[in-house]
């Protein structure tokens, strides 16, 4: 029994201290890490987008009313000199304008540009991630799915030693073990108590060889149930 019960503390212990899961929580924190780097870049290169959309519009307006103006000024049916001259200069003052949100378009594109790499490089950096902690997902399952039935097996073998063990002596087992790290029954060998690893007295091995074969001996250094 106490055998079965250090196995199954083991396995529990190496399913709660899987290499995996303390990878797989690294590879979560720097995923949240290349997140927040994400929310940010993103949120910047958002910013100059709506910039170069604002802008691009504009010049879009720009380029129509410049047509329009053009065909009316070519289309003959204006011939006051006046109005020409106004056209003209209407003309020019569109171009003027052009020009300028043309440099403007550029400025945003420029200034978009090492966003968009940034952006584009803490995105694969996030699919690296992502892959890396499905596998190690995948590996921890496969771990966990064998050390499960390592301790149904522990527990099934267990729950046989356990039959015909008197209650009292099972509460004073569990009592024991949880008091002396997990350990509520050593072995009596050559004298001494392989739980503390401090030898018996005379006195004491004296009525150890005096008590009948079922009866409970306690190693006196340590309180432990020892098996002769
Ligand atoms: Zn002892």
């Amino acid at each position: 029994m106490q055998d079965h019960d250090s196995a199954v503390d083991r396995l529990r212990h190496r399913r709660r201290t899987l290499p995996e899961l303390a990878e797989l929580d690294a590879v979560e924190a720097q995923g949240a890490a290349v997140d927040s780097r994400l929310a940010d870049v993103g949120g910047r290169r958002w910013e100059v987008a709506r910039r170069q959309k604002l802008l691009e519009d504009e010049l879009a307006m720009v380029e129509h009313k410049l047509a329009e103006v053009r065909a009316k000024l070519y289309s003959g049916t204006v011939s006051l000199i006046r109005e020409l001259q106004a056209m003209q200069a209407e003309i020019d003052a569109l171009e003027r304008r052009r020009s300028t949100l043309e440099d403007h378009v550029l400025e945003t594109m420029t200034e978009r540009e090492p966003l968009d790499e940034e952006v584009a490089g803490l995105e694969s950096e996030r699919a690296r991630l992502d892959e890396r902690a499905g596998a190690l997902r995948a590996a921890l399952a496969e771990s966990q799915t064998v050390l499960d039935g390592e301790l149904a097996a522990e527990l099934g073998a267990r729950a046989e030693a356990v039959e015909g063990i008197p209650a009292e002596v099972m509460t004073s087992y569990e009592r024991l073990r949880t008091r002396l790290d997990g350990v509520g029954i050593a072995r009596l060998v050559n004298g001494r108590c392989d739980g503390c690893h401090l030898s018996l007295s005379v006195t004491e091995l004296t009525n150890a060889h005096r008590l009948s074969a079922d009866a409970l001996l306690h190693c006196e250094q340590c309180g432990r149930i020892l098996v002769r």
